[in-house]
């Protein structure tokens, strides 16, 4: 550990300096572990940020993705895709929507879902989104995230777009207007910390566009593929979104985005409408066909276990400096007080084998796989307890 320390990191002027990264290069993956360049073998309790549920390496999506991979890389989508068709009917059936439309990534999906919800709007074109909400970076799903740190610099955003207070359903009535088409919300709020909405926010949205004839894009992005202990995260409530938009877990660390939507909307993307050139890659199709399969309900059950065991220890701890512990499933943030810093905790458990992730203003973010045991639970709540009383 202390070696790590003293390694310099070099990294390269040729990369683009927009993120900010650990001083660690994970170089193998086996199931909740990873392995960097040294060796050292870490507890991934963050799952790429939601994204490799079923952990590294699993069997029988790696096996997947080599049988596809030594057969066909691309083809476009001029032609048939009976891989896209076995995945859209699994989505369609867990959702109980109609028709699918495969991209690439999160941001992705929600452009669509933007496009698909203006086309179905014939003039109508106005989405209102939540305060703190995220939905990705490109122009129009950044112009739906109403974060100013977001969009610094980036003026003039997308036009067509409203803000509320997230868990404020009397500020969305207020917001409609004639232009309204559509409410889109995360379920949860992910990269702002983790927020939970309260128990009846999403039925009143939608009861509330039900009423205007507005659309519900509900952003699964994060939430979605099990995360939650749900298949979608809005499975908690009685409802019935028109959209939903995923990625992230969606093909276990393969780029895949999806949009599920209702025929009424689906209508009116004709050919020609909307596209991508690599959505549906029947490399990432693949793996996600098998992520569907492995998504079962002793799969929703354990997360949904596991996660309150963890929620529940942590709890416990009864330490002074948590101010908080929330989330569903597998989607947990653990909000500090102000004089225990997020990011230095995550730093030093990555330097004790454990990687974790921090969302919002001063939250860690815990997004195991899963594949979790109770005893790598345990290992965690180990490095975390020493860590939080150091
Ligand atoms: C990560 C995320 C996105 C953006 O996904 P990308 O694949 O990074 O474009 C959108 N919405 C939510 C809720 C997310 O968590």
């Amino acid at each position: 550990m202390s070696n790590q320390k003293q390694l310099q990191f070099e990294t390269s002027s040729a990369l683009l300096k927009n993120y900010s990264r650990y001083e660690v290069e994970f170089v193998n993956g086996e199931g909740a572990y990873l392995f960097d360049t040294n060796g050292k073998k870490y507890l991934d309790f963050l799952s790429g940020i939601a994204v490799t549920g079923f952990g590294h390496n699993h069997p029988l999506i790696t096996d997947a993705v080599k049988e596809q991979a030594e057969k066909l890389f691309h083809v476009s989508n001029l032609f048939q895709s009976s891989g896209q068709e076995t995945l859209a009917e699994k989505l369609v059936n867990h959702s109980g929507l109609d028709n699918v439309f495969f991209c690439n990534s999160g941001t992705e999906a929600n452009e669509a879902a933007i496009k698909f919800a203006r086309k179905w709007g014939q003039g109508r074109f106005s989405i209102i989104t939540a305060i703190g909400g995220f939905h990705g970076r490109t122009m129009g799903s950044l112009s739906a995230s109403a974060q100013y740190k977001l969009w610094d610099g980036f003026a003039p955003l997308t036009p067509g777009f409203s803000y509320v207070p997230f868990n404020d359903v009397e500020a969305i009535e207020n917001s409609i207007d004639d232009n309204t088409v559509a409410v889109m919300l995360e379920p949860i709020q992910g990269e702002s910390g983790i927020n939970v909405p309260s128990e009846d926010y999403l039925n009143e949205v939608k009861e509330l566009c039900s009423k205007h004839n507005l659309l519900f894009i509900i952003d699964e992005v994060q939430t979605g593929m099990g995360r939650t202990g749900k298949m979608f995260a809005f499975q908690w409530e009685n409802i019935k979104p028109d959209i939903i938009t995923l990625a992230k877990g969606l093909a276990n660390g393969l780029p895949l985005g999806a949009v599920i939507c209702t025929k009424e909307i689906g209508y009116f993307l004709t050919p020609g409408s909307h596209g991508s050139t690599f959505g549906g890659n029947p490399i990432a199709v693949a793996s996600a066909n098998v992520v569907l399969d492995l998504l079962d309900e002793e799969c929703f059950e354990k997360n949904i276990l596991l996660g309150e065991k963890l929620k529940e220890e942590i709890y416990s701890l009864n330490n002074k400096n948590i101010k908080s512990v929330r989330g569903k499933g597998l989607m947990i943030g653990v909000e500090f007080k102000s004089n225990l810093s997020t990011k230095k905790v995550a730093a030093e458990l990555l330097e004790n084998g454990v990687v974790a992730g921090t969302a919002g203003e001063n939250v860690l973010r815990l997004l195991p796989p899963f594949i979790i045991t109770e005893e790598e639970i345990e290992l965690f709540l180990k490095e975390f307890t020493y860590i939080i009383n150091k």
